[in-house]
C-alpha cells in the first residue's frame, strides 16, 4: 500500500528545510565533536599553563550545558534553536584560549570544528555568523586585552581563520546541499514509481474482475479507497432520473441505500448532475452529506468523482477519510484513474448482463427461454417442501401448424406472442412461464398443490386467444425424481392428453 500520509496531506520535514532533527535516533553521534571539545578543557586543565583558572571554570560550565543542550527534545523548539549550541561553543574555545595561555596556546583552531559542523547541518545564517565567530575567537582577546598575551599577529591570524572557515563551510554546506537534494529527489522518485505500481496493480485487479466476468465494482471501490489512503469506498449509479443508488462499498458496512438527485441533499448528486469533482472536506457541517451516510460511513472529508462515459456521467465514485484531509495531486490523479477504469467496467459489466439475459429470454415472447427454464427449475426444486410443492406443466397449441397454414407465419408469431400475453395475467408473479420451444411451453408453479396447480392451468387454456385450443400435461414433484424425470413424467402427461384428443389436461401419474 501506499505511503497514506503523503497521498493524504503534505508531509512537512520535522525540522525545517534540511529534514533531520537533532532528536532522531543517532543525533547524540553529531554531539561528539563538541564533547571532544569539552574533553579538551579538561587535558589543558590537566597539562596546559592554566593561567586563568576563572576563565576555564566558565568554559567548563558553557561546555557541559552545550552538550547537555545536545538532549533536549527539539522537535518542541523552533528549528533555528538547534543552531543555538554550536554557536555557543565558540565562546568555549574563545574562554579556553584566555584561561590556557592566550595566542600560543594554540587551542584557537578548535573553532573550525563548530563551523564544519553548521555546515553540515546547519542552516545559512548560522554558518555565517559561526565564520564570523571563529574571527571573534582571535580578535576578540586581541582587541579587549591586546599584546603581550595577544599579540598584532592574532589580527593577521584571525583573518586567515575566518577565511579559512569561509572556504570550508560555504563549500561542505554546497556539498551537502547538493548531496541531500539527489537523496531527496531519489526517494521522491522512489515514492513516485512506488504510488504508479499501485495504480497498475489497481488496474490489473479491475481488468481481471472483467475478463473473469466477476462484478467489477467492489474491486474499483477498493482500487480507489488504496490509492488515496482513504478508509472507505463506494459507487453510487442512477437507477432512474430521480434516484442513485449505492451498488458497492469498502471499508464500513455497506447496505444498499439510495438519495435523491437532489444537488442541494445530496454531494453525491450534485457531482452527477455537474459532472464535476466535489470535495467535502468535512461533512459534519455539510448538509450534502445525508445523516444515514455519514453514520454509516464514518468519514470527515469527502472526494466525489464523477464517472464518464462517451461524455455522460454514468455512475459517481466516492473515497472518504475518518480525519480531514486535504487530498493531494497524487490522491486526486488515483481518483479519477479509478474512475476511468470504472467507466469502461461498468459497460463492460452491463454488456456482459445484456448478453446474459438475452441468451436467456425468448425473442419473440420475451419470456424466459428453455435455457433459462432448465437452468432455474433446479433452484425452484431445492426451495419446495411437502407443504410447499411445486407443479410443472408443459402446454402445446393444438393443431398450430394448420393455423400457419391458414393465416401465415406471421400471424401465427402475433398468436404466440397473444397467448403469452394472455397466460401471464392468469399466473402469479412467482410462477414462470418459459418458451419451452416452437408452440410449446413450459409453466412452472412453486409452492402450489396439484388442484390448485390443475386449477390455474385450466384458467390458462380456457384463456388461449382466438378460440385456439393447447393440451396440457402436468405433475407435481415427488420430492426425489431428478429436473429430467420430472420433465419425462410432464411429458408423457401431454402425450396422453394429445392422444386423447386434445384440448385437455392430463395429470401424470
Ligand atoms: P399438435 O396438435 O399435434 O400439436 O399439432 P401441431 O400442428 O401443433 O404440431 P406440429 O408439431 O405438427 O407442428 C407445430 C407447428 O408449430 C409447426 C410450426 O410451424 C409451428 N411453429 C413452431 N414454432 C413457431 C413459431 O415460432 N412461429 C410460428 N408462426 N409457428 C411456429
Ligand atoms: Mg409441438
Ligand atoms: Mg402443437
Amino acid at each position: 500500500m501506499v505511503d497514506t500520509s503523503r497521498v493524504a496531506e503534505p508531509v512537512v520535514p520535522p525540522s525545517g528545510d534540511r529534514g533531520w532533527s537533532r532528536s532522531e535516533p543517532g543525533s547524540p553521534v553529531r554531539a561528539l565533536p563538541f564533547i571532544l571539545v569539552a574533553l579538551a578543557a579538561l587535558v589543558s586543565l590537566a597539562f596546559g599553563a592554566l593561567q586563568r583558572p576563572g576563565a576555564l571554570l566558565l568554559a567548563g560550565a558553557f561546555a557541559a550545558l552545550m552538550v547537555a543542550a545536545f538532549f533536549l527534545p527539539w522537535r518542541r523548539l523552533p528549528p533555528a534553536a538547534q543552531d543555538v549550541p554550536p554557536l555557543v561553543s565558540f565562546v568555549v574555545v574563545m574562554l579556553l584560549r584566555v584561561a590556557v595561555g592566550g595566542s600560543g596556546s594554540g587551542v584557537g583552531t578548535l573553532a573550525l570544528l563548530p563551523v564544519v559542523w553548521l555546515a553540515m547541518y546547519g542552516g545559512r545564517v548560522a554558518l555565517r555568523l559561526a565564520v564570523l565567530a571563529t574571527g571573534a575567537v582571535f580578535l576578540g582577546p586581541w582587541l579587549l586585552v591586546g599584546p603581550p598575551a595577544y599579540p598584532a599577529t592574532d589580527l593577521q591570524r584571525g583573518l586567515t581563520v575566518m577565511l579559512v572557515a569561509g572556504l570550508i563551510g560555504i563549500s561542505v554546506q554546497r556539498l551537502v546541499g547538493t548531496l541531500q537534494a539527489q537523496t531527496t529527489a531519489a526517494a521522491e522518485a522512489a515514492r513516485q514509481t512506488a504510488a504508479l505500481a499501485e495504480q497498475l496493480a489497481a488496474v490489473a485487479r479491475v481488468r481481471h474482475s472483467m475478463q473473469v466476468n466477476q462484478d467489477p465494482r467492489e474491486v474499483i471501490c477498493e482500487g480507489a479507497r488504496d490509492l488515496t489512503g482513504a478508509a472507505v469506498g463506494f459507487l453510487l449509479e442512477p437507477r432512474d432520473e430521480q434516484t442513485l443508488h449505492r451498488t458497492a462499498g469498502v471499508g464500513f458496512e455497506s447496505s444498499s441505500a439510495a438519495v435523491a438527485m437532489d444537488p442541494a441533499r445530496s454531494a453525491a448528486a450534485g457531482c452527477m448532475l455537474s459532472g464535476r469533482r466535489l470535495f467535502i472536506p468535512d461533512a459534519a457541517g455539510d448538509e450534502r452529506i445525508a445523516e444515514n451516510l455519514r453514520s454509516q460511513v464514518d468519514a470527515v472529508s469527502l472526494l466525489y468523482e464523477p464517472v464518464v462515459r462517451r461524455g455522460q456521467v454514468v455512475a459517481v465514485l466516492a473515497v472518504g477519510w475518518r480525519h480531514a484531509v486535504t487530498p493531494s495531486e497524487a490522491a486526486l490523479a488515483a481518483v479519477s484513474l479509478m474512475a476511468i477504469e470504472a467507466a469502461v467496467a461498468l459497460e463492460q459489466a452491463d454488456l456482459l448482463d445484456t448478453v446474459k439475459k438475452l441468451a436467456r429470454t425468448d425473442q419473440l415472447t420475451n419470456i424466459p427461454n428453455r435455457r433459462a427454464f432448465d437452468e432455474l427449475l433446479p433452484d425452484v426444486m431445492d426451495r419446495a417442501t411437502p407443504s410447499a410443492p411445486l407443479c410443472v406443466a408443459l402446454l402445446d397449441l393444438d393443431h398450430f401448424k394448420s393455423y400457419n397454414d391458414t393465416f401465415g407465419h406471421p400471424a401465427g408469431d402475433q398468436f404466440l406472442q397473444a397467448a403469452t400475453r394472455a397466460w401471464l395475467r392468469q399466473l402469479r408473479g412467482t410462477d414462470i412461464i418459459a418458451r419451452f420451444g416452437g408452440e410449446e411451453f413450459a409453466v412452472v408453479l412453486p409452492d402450489c398443490e396439484l388442484h390448485d396447480a390443475i386449477t390455474v392451468l385450466d384458467k390458462l387454456r380456457s384463456n388461449t386467444p382466438e378460440g385456439q385450443t393447447v393440451s396440457i400435461g402436468i405433475a407435481q414433484w415427488d420430492q426425489q425424481e431428478t429436473q429430467q424425470a420430472l420433465v419425462q413424467r410432464v411429458d408423457t402427461a401431454l402425450y396422453r392428453a394429445k392422444t386423447d384428443g386434445r384440448n385437455r389436461l392430463h395429470c401424470a401419474a
